[in-house]
This record gives structure tokens, C-alpha cells and sequence, in this order.
């Protein structure tokens, strides 16, 4: 695990409190600073928020505990840690600073070494709580989203296209045949199948806000954001079409000597609230229907 990218935030209303620090941790950190509690809150919330927070509790207009107060309550700063510095020693002051949620308080004067260790241990732990979020957001086989991360999406993304009045679409889809893969070639090649057919079709799936992820077994789902049923259906045969030219052999389909997929597409009318369940359940009776039909096909 690298830290040399980490970022410190360094917060104080004294410009020479805040050059101590930075003089000590600058060689191994990158280091912004900010002199009061809102520009703090403003970096934390920015596209390159800080790995970590020094922050001093006296402060004019708003003081250390109500910036941490702030960011603990928001899930988008919530996982940064924050270490109090501050010449606040009562035994209260750190209860309460604590409880707010702060990694650690440290109180002045201090002794830097002890400063860049807590720094250090902390910065550790953060990588490691990334890195377990983002484990946990994944499936381990196809290295896609998980069902998980599918279902939290599914939610967040028809609660934000139902406030900007856009469409909300869903693609579920399935291998053909592919207990009969499985059986006759063994669960050892049908891993190495999934793997490329997610690989493959992640190469589709372009935009930032659309999602592939594994639902189940050999069933996938693609979540379309701002998109129309037209376009969801072209996004699902651009999809077809890739399995097909992946050209993975496949003797014992019924339905080709490779392997294919079946789709089921589903989309709400632009402006109407959108139901996820109904949505799931569309799909789903959408790619039941394109396997009735034949399979290797989109159906909605
Ligand atoms: P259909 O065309 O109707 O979809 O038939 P199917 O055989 O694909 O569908 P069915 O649901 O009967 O079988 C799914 C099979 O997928 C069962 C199992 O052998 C295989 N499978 C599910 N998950 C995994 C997995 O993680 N690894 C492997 N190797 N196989 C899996
Ligand atoms: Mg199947
Ligand atoms: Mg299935």
C-alpha cells in the first residue's frame, strides 16, 4: 500500500500553526490547507477531498467540533478521518471530539514524531477500510459490480433520475445453455466463460453512470441512467452482437456452436416515478420471453 499520494488537510485559523505542520508531514503527503471551517467543509466536498484531517477546535465562526459534526454527517465525508490538534487539553474536550467521530486528539503542545505516527497509522487503516468497501462492491470472479453494489444503485439511481424527470433504464441478461456448458466442459472453463463474456461486454457499457454487474450464477444486469427504451435496446443488441463475435465455443447450445445470451430490456415512461421493483420484474419477464422466443435475443 503507497501513501506518497495521500492527501492531508490542515486545518487552522493560525497560518503558523498550520506551517509547523505541513513542514513535517510534507515529505511524505501532499498538503492543502485551509484557515476556517467552511473553506475546510468546501475541500472535503471537492472532486480531490483530503485522505485525512488535522483539524484545530478553535476557531472564529465555526469551530473544529461542528466541521467534524458536518462531515461525519455526510456519507460522501463521512470515512474521512479526523484527528483533532488542538490546545483544548480537558478531559471533556477529547470526550467530545471523540464522540463526534474523530479518529484522534491530540492535544498541544506535541511532539511531532508522535504527530506523523498517528498520521501515518491512521492513513493505514484508511486504505485498508477502501480497499474492503471496495471488495466488498465487487464480484471476485468477474470483477464487475456485485449484486450488492447492483441493488444500492438501482435504488440511488431511480431516486436521481425521478428528481431530474429522466428515464430509467434495465437490462437483465442470461447465457444460453450454459448448465449444459458447465456439464460437459466442467465449472473450471464455464469460470473462465463468465469471465470473458463480462469482460466483453464491459467494452460496451461506456458511459460513467450506466452499470454492469453480475446479479447471479451466469445472470447479468446493465442499469441505463437518462436513458430512453430506444436506446436501451440498441445498447442490448451492441450487446448480443459482441457475445455472438466473441465466438466462445460452445457444442452443446441449442441455439449456435458458441455461446450467446439472452436480454430482456425495460424502461419506465420519462417522468413517471419509477417503481425498482417493477422495473427488476419487467426485465425479467422481458428476458423470459426471449429465451421463449428462441434465445440469442433481445425481447421487452
Ligand atoms: P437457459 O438457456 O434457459 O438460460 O438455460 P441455462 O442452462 O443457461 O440455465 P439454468 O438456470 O438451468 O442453468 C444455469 C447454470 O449456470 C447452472 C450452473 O451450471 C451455471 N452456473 C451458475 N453460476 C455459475 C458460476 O459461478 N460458475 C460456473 N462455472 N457456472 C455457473
Ligand atoms: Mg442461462
Ligand atoms: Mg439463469
Amino acid at each position: 500500500m503507497s501513501r506518497e499520494n495521500n492527501a492531508v488537510l490542515i486545518v487552522d485559523d493560525i497560518s503558523s500553526n498550520i506551517q509547523v505542520l505541513a513542514n513535517a508531514l510534507q515529505t511524505d503527503y501532499r498538503i492543502k490547507v485551509a484557515t476556517n471551517g467552511q473553506r475546510a467543509l468546501e475541500i472535503c466536498r471537492s472532486e480531490s477531498p483530503p485522505d485525512l484531517i488535522l483539524l484545530d477546535i478553535m476557531m472564529p465562526e465555526m469551530d473544529g467540533y461542528e466541521v467534524c459534526r458536518e462531515l461525519k454527517s455526510d456519507t460522501e465525508t463521512s470515512s474521512i478521518p479526523i484527528i483533532f490538534v488542538t490546545a483544548l487539553s480537558e478531559a471533556t474536550d477529547e470526550e467530545k471530539g471523540l464522540n463526534l467521530g474523530a479518529a484522534d486528539y491530540i492535544t498541544k503542545p506535541f511532539h511531532l514524531p508522535i504527530v506523523k505516527a498517528r498520521v501515518r497509522n491512521h492513513l493505514n487503516l484508511k486504505l485498508k477500510t477502501d480497499l474492503l468497501e471496495e471488495m466488498s462492491h465487487v464480484d471476485g470472479l468477474t470483477h464487475i459490480a456485485n449484486r450488492r453494489h447492483f441493488d444500492e444503485m438501482m435504488k440511488k439511481e431511480a431516486r436521481r433520475v425521478t428528481r431530474i424527470s429522466q428515464p430509467l433504464s434495465l437490462i437483465m441478461l442470461d447465457i444460453d445453455y450454459f448448465k449444459n456448458f458447465n456439464d460437459n466442459y466442467g465449472h473450471g472453463l464455464g469460470d473462465e466463460c463468465l469471465i470473458q463474456v463480462a469482460k466483453a461486454m464491459r467494452g460496451i457499457i461506456q458511459r460513467p453512470s450506466d452499470l454492469l454487474a453480475r446479479y447471479g450464477g451466469e445472470e447479468f444486469a446493465v442499469i441505463l441512467p437518462e436513458t430512453p427504451l430506444e436506446g436501451a435496446l440498441k445498447v442490448a443488441q451492441a450487446l448480443r452482437e459482441t457475445i455472438e463475435n466473441l465466438a466462445f465455443p460452445h457444442a452443446y447450445s441449442k441455439v449456435a456452436d458458441h455461446v450467446t445470451i439472452s436480454l430482456g430490456v425495460a424502461s419506465n415512461e420519462r417522468d413517471q416515478k419509477i417503481s425498482v421493483e417493477n422495473l427488476l420484474k419487467q426485465a425479467d419477464q422481458a428476458l423470459y420471453k426471449a429465451k421463449k422466443a428462441g434465445r440469442n435475443q433481445v425481447a421487452h
